[in-house]
């Protein structure tokens, strides 16, 4: 199964969550913050979100690009 990062519309929380993709296409996903299921779906090249992370120097970032998990 897959991560998802995902972002509520109602209260804004971003968070990422491992699900099934049936999980997803049927909302069972909720948020972990005011348990709203109709969440959007976060892009990792949102600069705002990877400048906030802590630990943003993986050694392989020139090859994983902006989408880079390695770090944090
Ligand atoms: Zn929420």
């Amino acid at each position: 199964m897959p991560f998802y990062d995902l972002r509520c519309p109602v209260c804004n929380k971003e968070f990422n969550i491992y699900a099934s993709m049936a999980d997803k296409a049927e909302k069972r996903i909720s948020c972990s913050e005011c348990g709203s299921h109709d969440l959007e779906t976060v892009f990792k090249s949102a600069p705002a979100y990877i400048k906030s992370r802590k630990n943003s120097d993986c050694p392989s970032r020139h090859i994983c690009g902006e989408g880079c998990r390695h770090a944090g």
